[in-house]
Order: C-alpha cells, then structure tokens, then sequence
C-alpha cells in the first residue's frame, strides 16, 4: 500500500522527482555546453507527469497567450495562426522548448527578433536571439498553421462540427491546435482572436472585447480574466446563435448553439442559472466572470469543462430516450468542474479524481435532491464494482497510464464513481457538516490555481481535527477497497 505519495521519500514521489530534476538538469548542462562549444541538440522535454511525461517544459511559466485564428469556412483546411506567448524564465535557457506537434511553424520571433526553431519529438524548439537569464520576460510569437484534420484513428484538439469547430483539448491535446506549455501545472491568462467569414460566430473562453468588420470576414476577440489550462481552451466557429441571460447575482449566462437547433434546446438550457444557484449554495460564489453551454453539432462521445463555456454534444439534448434527470445531472457535472477542475486544477494529471470525483458527486447529489435518485444507492452500487475499477484502472489517485493511442483512456469509471465513492466514504468518515465545509474551504484556498492530493488530504484533517492520511491512504492508493464507513454490510467484491 502506497502512502500518499507527496510524503514518503520511497514511494511515488521518488518515481516523480528524478524526471523533473533530470529535465532541469538537462536545460542547465546545455546552457554550460552551448557556452563552452556548438549548439547542444534540440531534445523534446517535459516537466515529469507521471501519466504525460512530454507534456510541459521546464525553464519557464507563461502568463499569457494571445491567440489569433483565420478561419475560411472549411473545417478540413488548417487555419491560419499567430500565438504570442509571455513568460518569465525560471532558469537560464539556451533553447526554449514549447509543445506543438501538428500544424506548420512558418516563423517565430523573440522579445522581436527572428529566432531558430526545430521540430523535436511533439516540441517546437526555440533557439533564442540573445541568452536568456532566469527571471528573464520572454515574449514569443509563433506564426503557424493549426489544422483540423488528425490522422485516422488518432484524437485531436479541434472537434469537427455540422458547421464549423469547437476546442476539446483534454487532456493533452492543446498542442496540436497552437503552440503552448500543454500542463495544468502552468495556468496562464488567455486571449483570443478569431477571423471567420459572414454568417459564421466565433465564440471563446471569457467576454468578449469587441468584433470588427473587414471585407467579408469579422473578428471576434474575447478576454478570459482568470488563469486558464490549456486543455481547458474552447473556440467555437459555427452558424451559432448566442443565447444571454442572466445567472445569481448578475452573472452573465450566454449558451452558444447551432442557431436551428435554437429553439429545441431552450427548455435545458433555461435551467443553467438554478444550476449555478444550487451550486453556489453548497460550494459557494462561481468563479468565473461568466458561463454558458457550447452546444456542438458532432459525435464526440463525452461533454468538456472548457473553462466558462462547457462543450456539449446536441445528442445529449435531443435523443428522446434521456430522462431529463439524467441531463440536468450531466449539465451539472460540467458545471461544477468549473470550481473543480477548472479553478482549481490539478498539479499533476494523477490528482484527476480530485476533478472527476467531486464533479460526480455533485452530479449525484443534484440527481438526489431534484429527482430522487438516493447517493446511497448509487454509492452502493459503485462500492460493488470499486475492486474491480481499480485493479483495471489502479486505484484513484495514481491511475494507470493511459492506453497507448487512447490517450483519454485515462478517463475511466475509477475516476468518476470509484472517486466520487471516496468522497463518500470521507463524509461518511467526517460527518456532513466537516465534509460540506471543506468542500468550501478547497475550492476557496486553491481558487485560481493548481493543488494537488496532498493538499486535499491536508485541508481535510484540518477541518476533521485529525490526521486523515491512514484513511485516504487506502481509499486513494489501495489495491482494494476499504470498508465503507458506516456500512459494513457493503461488499466490494461484486
Ligand atoms: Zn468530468
């Protein structure tokens, strides 16, 4: 049995920290070499995520993307692209690795000079004009193409629509739609621009600043003010129609749908603003400056937290076989990802559960309280398969790798029900009233940014008055299931 990993010098962490020190070391030893004689190689890099280990690069955090996209009206032709990327240098750097693995590069400039680039493994690698120190800005600009079309059988960022695209970039798919630092270890402001001809909307994550008219095209820019992931990046083009309303306290709703499905989805999405007004009362205040509901005109097979504006697919809505519980309790799912998931994010992508567990449990509890579906029940029934979850997927916290080519096949029923299970089993451990106040405190200390297990498990012995690792040391990282608190008749192994 692992202890929970972030604490013991023999147990996961060991396995995580020598790649983070490696890379570091590897950006260091270069510097010291490309001083000394020739250029070192051009080498992808990654910041040591145990379940993504390209993803992310050491050396640097970026504060902000601006993001600029042509699109012609062609869902298979590559956009036009410009990203320009602000970071600070944590190191000294004699290469500037970004992730980026589809589309052309045709340019890129640094703090306005011309820089060297190279492909490398699923990196863009930079060489900058002048050395770059530790504490250095650095302002990169990359002109690109970002293309739509994913070899067969392979998964991508863009989402091909009925009319247009949407974003679904989770988890690691962010770069092969633009140039960027792919974790969520490394949230940063977002911008966007998009360029789309008459007849088309382009929406994105945040409010918009403004469009202008040129020709025959319009450009829609938006503004997002908090930081972002960017497997949580959404930009919708399509023949949509933006529908506003008004959420608690002012806060501005807007749905973006295929404008003739306008009218048969209006019943669900009418019920956002009582949706953020449940939530609000258990979690607290929303953290974003605005939501809404993407509705896309594709198959994708899943629904996405992307960050104020949730990607949705039409069947959800419209397939009569549904009960309306069942959708509002998806729509409440994404929702609630947006405190956990997407406000708080997760520093690695093995505190997944953190994101998926709560997002279940408040899928559950509305289903509870709206359409009498007892927790209990479902809880029940997860408990009988939780053995087997997690000899499938391992246990929640330190999840299998995914699948080679099945990259969101990390995404399994051990991260949604098992977790949320654990989340049970700690109310059931702590009492409503400990559990329900730390639900709020989490997702009021960690707002706006990146928290990890080891930190729930810190805030929850806090607030129980005990120490809690023994506990979630079997629920998060056991082989088996433990005994359900409070219900010892409960039986895993079925
Ligand atoms: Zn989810």
């Amino acid at each position: 049995m692992l202890l929970t990993p972030r604490t013991t010098a023999s147990g996961p962490k060991a396995l995580r920290t020598p790649r983070v020190a490696a890379a570091l070391i590897a950006a260091t030893v270069s510097a010291a070499l490309v001083a000394a004689s020739a250029p070192s190689p051009a080498t992808p890099l990654g910041i040591g995520d145990r379940l993504f280990p390209h993803l992310g690069n050491p050396g640097y955090d970026v504060a902000s993307y601006d993001i600029a996209f042509t699109y012609r009206g062609d869902n298979r032709k590559p956009l036009d692209a410009v990203t320009k990327i602000e970071a600070e240098a944590t190191a000294s750097l004699d290469r500037v690795n970004l992730d980026f693995a589809h589309g052309t590069v045709r340019s890129v400039e640094m703090n306005g000079r011309r820089a060297r680039f190279e492909k490398s493994g699923e990196d863009l690698v930079v060489t900058p004009p002048a050395p770059v120190e530790q504490g250095d800005r650095m302002q990169i600009t990359v002109h690109h193409t970002s293309d739509p079309e994913y070899a067969k059988g392979t998964q991508g960022g863009w989402v091909r629509t009925d009319d247009g695209l949407a974003m679904a970039n989770q988890a690691d798919a962010a770069h092969l739609v633009f140039p960027c630092n792919d974790h969520p270890a490394d949230k940063a402001e977002f911008r966007f621009r998009i360029t789309a001809p008459k007849g088309y909307t382009a929406v994105a994550n945040g409010l918009p600043v403004g469009t202008t008219r040129h020709g025959g095209a319009t450009t829609w820019a938006y503004r997002h003010h908090h930081p972002m992931a960017t497997e949580l990046a959404q930009v919708s083009i399509g023949r949509s129609t933006v529908l506003r309303r008004q959420g608690p306290h002012g806060l501005p709703v807007r749905d973006v749908v295929p404008t003739k499905d306008r009218k048969a989805v209006e019943p669900w999405l009418k019920k956002t603003p009582d949706q953020i007004g449940w939530l609000e009362k258990k979690v607290g205040r929303y953290p974003f400056e605005v939501y809404g509901v993407l509705i896309a005109g594709a198959k994708t097979g899943y629904e996405l937290e992307t960050q104020t504006l949730s990607l949705f697919e039409r069947e959800l809505f419209t397939r009569p076989e549904y009960p309306a519980w069942y959708v509002e309790s998806i729509m409440v799912h994404e929702l609630a990802h947006q405190w956990f998931g997407d406000s708080v994010s997760p520093r690695s992508w093995s505190d997944l559960w953190l994101n998926e567990g709560h997002a279940t449990w408040y899928e559950a509890l509305y289903a509870e309280e709206k359409a009498k579906k007892p927790l209990t029940d479902r809880m029940r029934a997860a408990y009988g398969q939780s053995d087997s979850w997690r000899a499938a997927g391992g246990p929640p916290a330190w999840p299998k790798a995914p699948a080679p080519g099945k990259k969101i096949s990390i995404f399994r029923p051990v991260v949604y029900d098992g977790s949320a299970l654990v989340l049970y089993a700690l109310r059931q451990e702590i009492g409503h009233r400990a559990f329900e106040r730390l639900e709020r405190d989490w997702v009021r200390t960690h707002r706006d940014g990146n928290a990890e297990t080891a930190d729930f498990v810190r805030l929850a012995s806090e607030i129980a008055g005990r120490d809690l690792s023994g506990f979630f040391d079997g629920w998060l990282y056991g082989k088996k299931t433990p005994p359900m608190p409070g219900h010892p008749d409960w039986n895993s192994g079925k």
